[in-house]
């Protein structure tokens, strides 16, 4: 019995795939929404979490590789499923930390077993997706300027962005990652004073 009704995410940059397996997955039963790459992936994620990710491995900008990672480490109640055609069989490819193994094209009875094979997918409680303690972040040198810029390095999608901070703000700032909008929480470390006597 595959577990209908579970919330299948589909993440594929073939527009075509996405469509075919999402009409697919929906015949079968299941609650589907699908993502063009792994940023918009995690943003889905961060909406609702799904039970099944069904991701392409090689996709632009954050391959199914890195999702894979990035959603093991902050998810690890999702199920993962790796698929691709750059792959042969069912074997979970190297580097690809998932589930299961889905070879495109190998038809919707393989993806069923696949599917049926998983471990009952139980309801968890999600997890909160960003930590209470913010990030500390080094001011990129000490200029008199009112305004400087610090990079700031997504601790979900390892990605790495500048931001202008202003010296007038809180100590706990909070913004979005340009990539993958997680909501960040920083502090600034002031440069220590300059010990004059
Ligand atoms: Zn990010």
């Amino acid at each position: 019995m595959p577990n209908t009704k579970a919330k299948v995410l589909v993440v594929d940059d073939e527009p075509l795939i996405r469509t075919t397996m999402s009409m697919v997955l929906a015949e079968m039963g299941y609650q589907v929404r699908s993502a063009e790459n792994g940023f918009s992936a995690l943003r889905e994620i961060r909406q609702e979490m799904p039970d099944i990710l069904l991701t392409d491995l090689n996709m632009p900008d954050m391959s199914g590789f890195e999702l894979l990672s990035v959603v093991g480490r902050r998810f690890p109640a999702v199920h993962k499923i790796a698929m691709s055609g750059a792959y042969l069989g069912t074997e979970v490819p190297s580097g690809a930390s998932a589930d299961a193994f889905y070879q495109k094209g190998s038809g919707v009875e393989a993806l069923l077993h696949i599917l049926g094979a998983l471990p009952h997918i139980e309801q968890l409680a999600p997890q909160p997706f960003s930590s209470a303690v913010p990030l500390w972040i080094h001011r990129n040198g000490h200029g008199s300027a009112p305004e400087t810029c610090v990079t700031i390095s997504c601790p979900v999608c390892l990605r790495s962005f500048p931001q202008a901070i202003d010296d007038s703000d809180g100590l706990v700032r909070e913004t979005d990652c340009i990539h993958c909008s997680n909501p960040i929480q920083y502090a600034i470390v002031q440069p220590p004073d300059r010990m004059s006597v």
